[in-house]
């Protein structure tokens, strides 16, 4: 399994490949229903591709996640009002 990953990871993105813009668009939902159309298509034909969605989709996950440190920032985070 983990040998998979790996390989994915390895394959080279090539010239029919997506922009890594528009793989970004794709994965928070900016996209139009041509593109979203398009980049399905391609990621079930290209692992390079896919697994650049699978990395960008986990540092995703990261940031929504993320929580400021306890130690003091020198501003405070406030709701607006
Ligand atoms: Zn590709």
């Amino acid at each position: 399994m983990s040998m998979r990953i790996v390989d994915l990871a390895n394959q080279q993105r090539g010239p029919a490949c997506l922009a890594g813009d528009a793989l970004v668009s794709y994965l928070y939902d900016e996209c139009t229903f041509e593109e979203r159309q398009r980049v399905e298509g391609h990621l079930t034909t290209c692992g390079a591709c896919a697994a650049e969605v699978d990395a960008l989709a986990g540092a995703r996950m990261q940031l929504s996640s993320w929580t400021p440190p306890d130690a003091p920032l020198g501003f405070r985070i406030a709701a607006a009002t």
